[in-house]
């Protein structure tokens, strides 16, 4: 006789992608509430902190940011024109600073040549394009291209980080070694394209993940445990 989890999960296991997530992202938005993300003034300041935030914890990018508005520096054009060396020791609490400088030029570069410093005109391009024109850009991958076209663009490219591939891996939904644009294109094509939705199903990803699905996840006490999903992976239970 099979016990009432293993039922639960067994119809999961035959529901549709739409519905897991959808349910997903309600379990996780009654846990933690609205996230509000991205925390920005600006959408320029947005996209810097999406080049920044690479290999470093948010509160170091914090601590650049603060050093670029002290300094009136968050400004695309006023970029262009200081002292590099200026912008650098301003970028030196994100880590690897030289290669951020580099990077946040680069960009900053791209949109004065290209669409003549009109960072709006920029962003206001039909979502595959901008997204082809970012990942075109020197120090921007594909989820710093997505944080950028979500949370300062506004348009509905989800973004996928670790967490997101550890949580759903873990529950079975995806392999654990699904690479980016696989793992994209599972949100993306089961669910509306609703900036809202993305915006914050992203937050609420890292969040989850940040506090309770680490290397060694918490499951006991994780929102996800009570969820029809799948159970956690034996060896997930077992790390
Ligand atoms: S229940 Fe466990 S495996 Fe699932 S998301 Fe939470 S911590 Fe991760």
């Amino acid at each position: 006789m099979r016990c009432a989890h293993s039922r639960s999960a067994s119809a999961v296991m035959e529901a549709e992608p739409s519905v897991i997530l959808q349910n997903l992202f309600e379990t996780l938005l009654a846990a933690f509430g609205p996230q509000g993300w991205w925390p920005a003034d600006t959408p320029f300041e947005v996209i810097i902190g999406a080049i920044l935030t690479q290999n470093t914890s948010w509160n170091n990018v914090t601590l650049a940011i603060k050093r670029l508005k002290a300094k009136d520096l968050l400004d695309l054009s006023k970029i262009l024109k200081t002292d590099p060396d200026t912008l650098r020791e301003c970028l030196r609490p994100s880590g690897f600073f030289n290669q951020k400088t580099r990077y946040v030029l680069e960009f900053c570069r791209h949109v004065h040549h290209h669409h003549e410093g009109n960072l709006s005109a920029f962003l206001q391009q039909d979502l595959e394009t901008l997204r082809k024109e970012l990942l075109s850009i020197a120090g921007i991958g594909p989820e710093t291209a997505d944080s950028i076209i979500l949370y300062a663009a506004h348009q509905p490219s989800f973004v996928v980080d670790a967490y997101t591939r550890r949580i759903l891996s873990s529950h079975g939904l995806v392999p654990s070694n699904i690479g980016y644009e696989a793992l994209r294109h599972y949100f993306m094509d089961a669910l509306p394209p609703n900036v809202y939705l993305f915006q914050e199903f992203h937050a609420l990803l890292v969040r989850v993940g940040h506090l309770y699905c680490r290397k060694k996840p918490r499951c006991a006490e994780c929102p996800v445990r009570s969820l029809e999903m799948k159970e956690p992976s034996e060896m997930r239970r077992l790390s």
